[in-house]
């Protein structure tokens, strides 16, 4: 019987075949010879719609299957008149349609189609010359209507099954209809000799008795049937369908499994206890790029990884003891004759098909390709830098972890961690902007991964931050030959969009120890040794040591220390004076701060200004700095004069300068100490005036607006582009002290010096030289036309009440004829510099 409704192609025939079956239907009936119509048909017809329809055999190749009860219509058409057999071939058809089809159309044409075809064999055998109906035709009598009978049937049934195929796999409706048709001629022609024999055999012994015989076989057809169907009761569902694939299909709800079985989306193959694929779908087939033939003739073992196959095949020994229910993994697959790999999910169950049979597995396998994609793309991202696709922190991390435990196995082969940082980055992204920056970045990975040798880890971990691991090194020297390989390759020019750019590093090494129990730590003391080899010049690169430890940890106690320094009213402020250079009057003070440790005793702003900056407490700091300067002066001027043109410079960190209420924060603390704005000169350094131009611009604009006078200090040392100079409301220009201390004998701080004072002139700046110590200094700083000066050669920064007994002495004391009004110690009241420039 042929599943005529299963394919769309064929329902335009579906009327056709329903006209034609009718006609036969009604022209059988119409002739039907009533005195035939004997109990042994109605037996015939009763084991036909009953046992004849639940038992089925496949025909090969095909999809296509003939049903006991075809054998026993041809019995009745070889039998009795052939016309008698159109009806029942109807009603077979019929019973079988109603179990495979779901709709009334394919009910109605799967029997007429069996009518059809019956009638048409009845035809062609009534039309036999000297043929006699009744039990006794001759051999060749015989032989010609078993042939014509399973001719018929086969070519009528072929039609639709060849035009579902066709439909199916591309191939052309002829070639599928000759293939069909061969299979199923064997089958029906097997059915029909069969039906042959019978017939012959009661021609012999009465038709009673075959019907007995028949009935027999029927009903211990059913018994076997149900004890089969409870022994596979709790075997996995589509078990079910793939035992239909090699045992009659005892059932519509089977005919339905197998069906999605064939259909279904995702692979599903029956695999025998021992890996052999017994029957596999067209998904699994195009997942595994092999045809059914190929992947049968194969294992599940011969298409799995080898890496995945041990698991996977653990797992299913367990399922196949029954200790798990089921399960599901996770491998990989060889396709096809390119042998890539597909990753599929497997899911699997095992059953029993029968009781006396060894248990199967059931798979469900679906390509997991496109998420393993994705899993391990974001596994990726998770642990590389988007911008150069090196490993991030924390991928470099667990490496020297790694690193770490393989040296505790083995001593004589060390590691050591390099952190690298550009010098100047900053400098780069500003002034060619952020994506030349990330070029750079880029180009530096590159170069980065040029210099290692194979098993070492590059990792970027901050914005201009490079570490590497170097494993397995010959000895503690060949961490810094690498280090300064990579400092020669990197200080090559890089070519950044058509600029020629040069980056410096500063590289820190760590070499590993036992101690190193975390990771973190020999990264920590690396970065350690980076800071130091940036103090020290750039650059260059430093090997950690315990005292950088012991720096670190001190660096770390001021950090704590100074948490509860303000609290504990332990800063205050020291005022060094700023005099003229032509007659030595007092203009002002610089405000520098100082901190009275406990234990420590006196502590330089240089040990701990960096620090509050980095821990943010320079804000704090700042602000109490400037509300205590400002009151300071304030208090001064009441006391001797408000006309007295005198200020109070205070230095402003690069982070104060960065706060966006700053200029609130300034005008609060004028308002609150009523100090004239004039008389407060905020001094900001190069480095942070140039760190963000347009930002800059404007907050010295507003803090222009305030009234305050602005100076650039440790000016010279800053990378700033005289270009930008003339936009900035800037008074005061301060000479560094550098080049003012290395001025006598080296001319080319005297060039630098006389530049910035011929460029603060022509831009109307004041010029302040810091740290003045000399007497030859201070004289070639007049002879450069500096106007002001600051240093230990005039005074050192003093107490408050050391600045007040200075200005007092200059108010209060009498003033002498020929002597400068407003000297301040007698080292310059004796140089007799003065008088000469007094009338
Ligand atoms: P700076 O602003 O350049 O201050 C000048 C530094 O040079 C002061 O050091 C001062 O004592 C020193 N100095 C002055 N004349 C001479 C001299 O003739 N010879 C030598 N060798 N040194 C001289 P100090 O007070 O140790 O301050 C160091 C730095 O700390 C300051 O450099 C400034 O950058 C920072 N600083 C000091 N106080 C504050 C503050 O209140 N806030 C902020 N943000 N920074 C401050
Ligand atoms: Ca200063
Ligand atoms: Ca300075």
């Amino acid at each position: 019987m042929i599943a005529l409704h299963r394919y769309r192609a064929a329902r335009p025939l579906a009327g056709l075949i329903i006209a034609a079956g009718a006609a036969a239907l009604v022209v059988s009936l119409a002739g039907l010879p009533s005195g035939q119509l004997d109990t042994r048909f109605l037996l015939l017809s009763f084991l036909a719609l009953s046992v004849g329809n639940t038992v089925f055999v496949k025909v090969p190749r095909v999809r296509a299957y003939v049903a006991a009860s075809d054998l026993l219509v041809f019995v009745a058409a070889l039998a009795y008149d052939a016309r008698l057999a159109v009806p029942l071939a109807a009603l077979c058809a019929l019973a079988v349609s109603l179990r495979f089809s779901r709709t009334a159309g394919g009910h109605l044409s799967g029997a007429m189609l069996g009518a059809a075809a019956t009638y048409a064999a009845s035809w062609a055998i009534g039309s036999l010359p000297a043929q006699t109906a009744g039990l006794q035709p001759t051999a060749e009598l015989m032989l010609l209507s078993v042939f014509l009978l399973a001719f018929t049937r086969a070519a009528a049934d072929s039609v639709p099954t060849a035009l579902g195929e066709a439909q199916e796999t591309g191939t052309g409706a002829p070639r599928a209809y000759l293939k069909t048709l061969t299979w199923s001629f064997v089958a029906y022609f097997a059915a029909a000799s069969a039906a042959g024999l019978l017939v012959t055999l009661a021609a012999w012994t009465g038709l009673d008795a075959v019907l007995v015989a028949l009935a027999t076989g029927g009903v211990l057809h059913f018994t076997l049937r149900n004890r089969a169907t409870a022994a596979a009761r709790g075997a996995k569902v589509a078990g079910a369908a793939a035992e239909a694939s090699h045992v009659a299909l005892p059932s519509a709800g089977r005919e339905v499994l197998l069906n999605a079985f064939e259909h279904a989306q995702i692979g599903m193959a029956v695999v025998s206890a021992r890996g052999e694929w017994v029957r596999v779908n067209r998904a699994l087939c195009e997942l595994l790029g092999r045809s059914e033939q190929e992947l049968l003739s194969t294992d599940l073992q011969g298409v799995t990884h080898p890496d995945d196959l041990g698991p996977a095949l653990a797992a299913l020994k367990k399922l196949l003891k029954g200790k798990d229910t089921g399960m599901d993994t996770e491998v990989r697959h060889l396709c096809g004759a390119d042998g890539r790999h597909v990753w599929a999910h497997w899911s699997v169950g095992r059953f029993v098909a029968a009781s006396n049979e060894e248990p199967h597995f059931i798979f469900q396998i679906q390509d997991i390709g496109e998420r393993k994609v994705s899993e391990e793309r974001l596994l990726h991202d998770a642990f590389h830098d988007p911008l150069t696709g090196l490993p991030n922190r924390a991928l470099f991390i667990d490496h020297v972890k790694m690193a770490i435990s393989r040296a505790r196995r083995r001593d004589d082969r060390p590691f050591a961690v390099l952190f690298i940082d550009l010098d100047r980055f900053k400098v780069i992204n500003d002034s060619l902007g952020h994506l030349s920056g990330d070029d750079m970045l880029v180009g530096v990975a590159r170069r980065l991964e040029g210099c290692l040798r194979e098993g070492d880890t590059v990792a970027r971990v901050g914005g201009d931050e490079f570490t590497v691991l170097l494993d397995e090194l010959q000895n503690a020297e060949e961490a810094i030959q690498i280090a300064e390989r990579i400092q020669r390759d990197v200080s090559a020019a890089f070519q950044i969009n058509g600029h020629e750019v040069f980056t410096t590093l500063s590289i820190g090494i760590a070499h590993g120890a036992p101690e190193y129990a975390d990771p973190e730590d020999i990264l920590r003391d690396a970065d350690t040794a980076m800071y130091r080899a940036k103090t020290l010049g750039k650059a260059r690169h430093e090997v950690f040591d315990k005292a950088m430890h012991a720096f670190a940890v001190n660096l770390l106690q001021i950090e704590t220390d100074l948490r509860k320094a303000l609290d504990l009213k332990q800063f205050f402020i020291m005022y060094q004076p700023i005099v003229a250079l032509d007659d030595f009057r007092l203009c002002g003070f610089e405000a520098l701060v100082r901190w009275q440790h406990p234990e420590r005793g006196l502590v330089s702003p240089m040990d701990f200004i960096p620090v509050a900056e980095e821990t943010g407490q320079i804000l704090q700091l700042g602000e109490w700095t400037l509300l205590e300067a400002s009151r300071q002066m304030n208090r001064w001027h009441r006391r001797f004069t408000s006309e007295f043109p005198f200020f109070i410079s205070v230095n402003l960190s690069s982070k104060q300068f960065a706060q966006p209420n700053l200029i609130e924060q300034v005008d609060n603390i004028l308002k609150r100490t009523s100090l004239n704005p004039r008389s407060l000169k905020l001094e900001i350094t190069e480095s942070a005036v140039m760190d963000n131009i347009d930002k800059t611009t404007e907050m010295l604009k507003q803090l222009r607006q305030l009234g305050v006078q602005l100076s650039i200090d440790d000016f010279g040392t800053g990378y700033s582009s005289l270009s930008y100079l003339h936009r900035f409301p800037i008074d005061t220009l301060k000479i560094d002290r550098s080049f003012v201390t290395r001025m006598v004998d080296n001319s080319e701080n005297t060039e630098i010096v006389r530049t910035i004072v011929m460029l603060a002139q022509t831009l109307g700046m004041d010029v302040v030289a810091e740290g003045v110590e000399t007497k030859e200094q201070l004289a070639l700083l007049r002879q450069l036309g500096c106007e002001y000066g600051q240093g230990y050669y005039f005074s050192k920064p003093v107490t408050a009440a050391e600045a007040e007994r200075i200005i007092s002495d200059i108010y209060e004391r009498p003033r002498e004829e020929g002597t400068p009004e407003l000297v301040i110690n007698d080292r310059v009241k004796s140089m007799r510099l003065v008088p000469t420039a007094q009338p």
